[in-house]
């Protein structure tokens, strides 16, 4: 039987009538002749509300804990849609992720997937089963406790599901029909790409374009799952997320991302001198900083300006590292200061290998709208800019607008 991995996302699942919904999109695909593995969200809001509750408990909670916690949003997820399933007399059984088993590191809350065991779900589908139905988001560390993948971390469970299963399609069916130039909730005219090369998806979901998680498109690429985004409540034709050879024609720049979660933190007069930088940000990766952008400004008496950013919730960690790094001596530094009020933008487009003055383009539309970059970074397919957070929105557009993303060449 050919199989096929259909994952569902939160919205595509918040209520019964839609979970009724997605399971007739499976039951289509049974009647087609497929087995499929369908890998489920919890519903709705119900991550954000399990994480609400845990966070009540203490601000210093066990990982172990809360990861056994919001993986529940999953397990009842799937238990119901196996449900349903049965009563359109579909043969379905859900899989918890231990069940299964997901095998995943002890990294509680960003855990990644070691290996999937395929026996248990094969020897089901030889007896007639003909949907398995896999709680997304979850599996089992070494030490037999439940894990989670990150927030988003369906998307890859159903990469690693179609791979370790050898599935002919992995279908993300999601609230949008598709990977558009830019979101479709900021931009009103932006238009769905038929296709997207892995590369490109890669870039935009690590900029912020939440459509995909970013582990999966690293998995579907590494593995060439042919991964498709499509809606779970029309039947357009989505978004193929392939090979850059597959794709004939493109714009020199594909598609545009924003993400909020950036903050700029700058320390004011460092001495300057060699090994500075890597006293600064040696301080800051043994706190477990993630560094973005850097600048260092031109130093005038041997001073100079140092300005990084890093996720929002690591603000406090690299405030910390940076002053006691300056208390043992290891940094001098006049002043420090942290600036939440910021967004990235960023462009993104396989063109750019082979064209020139992607970057002039950017700055001069951003220009024209009077809107102020605060850090440039760049990399052979995207130019990334920092801004006010109160412009994010113009200047995706004034983007959009600018590269002419709305018609396809
Ligand atoms: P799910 O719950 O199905 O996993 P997500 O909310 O995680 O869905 O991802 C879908 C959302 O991603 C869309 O509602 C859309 O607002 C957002 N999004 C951001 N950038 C893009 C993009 N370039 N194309 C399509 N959707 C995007
Ligand atoms: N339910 C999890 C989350 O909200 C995983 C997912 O939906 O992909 O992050
Ligand atoms: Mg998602």
């Amino acid at each position: 039987m050919p199989l096929l991995t259909m994952k569902f996302g939160g919205t595509s699942v918040s209520d019964m009538e839609r979970m009724r919904a997605a399971a007739s999109k499976i039951k289509r695909e049974v009647d087609r002749g497929y087995n499929v593995i369908a890998v489920i969200s919890a519903m709705g809001d119900t991550t954000n509300n399990l994480v609400g509750l845990v966070e009540g408990t203490s601000s210093l909670f066990d990982a172990r804990e809360y990861d056994a916690v919001i993986s529940t949003g999953e397990s009842l997820a799937s238990a119901l849609m196996a449900l349903v399933l049965q009563d359109l007399d579909v043969p379905a059984r859900s899989w918890q992720g231990w069940q299964v088993p997901v095998r995943t590191t002890s990294a509680h809350g960003t855990a990644r997937i070691t290996g999937i065991e395929t026996k248990g779900l094969q020897a089901k589908f030889a007896e007639g089963m003909k949907v398995a139905v896999a709680a997304g988001f979850q599996g089992v560390s070494p030490e037999g406790r439940i894990a989670t993948l990150g927030r988003g971390g369906s998307d890859t469970s159903a990469v690693a599901f179609a791979t370790a299963f050898n599935c002919e399609r992995c279908d993300i069916y999601t609230d949008v029909d598709g990977v558009y130039t830019a979101d479709p909730r900021l931009v009103a005219n932006a238009r769905k790409l038929e296709k997207i090369s892995y590369e490109e998806m890669l870039e935009l979901a690590s900029l912020g374009a939440k459509v995909l998680q970013t582990r999966s498109v690293e998995l579907a690429m590494r593995y060439k799952v042919r991964l498709c985004v499509r809606s779970s409540f029309n039947d357009n034709s989505g978004t193929l997320v392939c090979d850059e050879e597959d794709i004939m024609e493109q714009n020199i720049v594909s598609g545009i991302a924003q993400s909020l979660d950036e903050a700029k933190i700058s320390i004011l007069s460092v001495e300057d001198r060699p090994g500075v930088a890597e006293a600064v940000f040696g301080s800051l990766a043994d706190s477990g900083v993630n560094v973005d952008m850097i600048i260092q400004t031109i130093s005038e008496r041997k001073l100079t300006d140092m300005t990084f950013t890093c996720p929002v919730s690591q603000v406090e960690r690299a405030v910390n590292a940076l002053r006691t790094a300056r208390e043992r001596g290891s940094v001098g530094f006049r002043d420090l200061s942290a600036d939440t009020d910021v967004c990235k933008v960023s462009v993104v487009g396989i063109g750019m290998r082979s064209h020139t003055g992607v970057a002039t383009k950017m700055f001069g539309a951003l220009a024209k709208k009077d809107i102020n970059i605060k850090a440039i970074s760049t990399s052979e397919i995207k130019i990334s800019v920092l801004v006010d957070r109160i412009h994010m929105e113009r200047a995706v557009r004034a983007l959009h607008d600018e590269f002419d993303l709305e018609t396809a060449t």
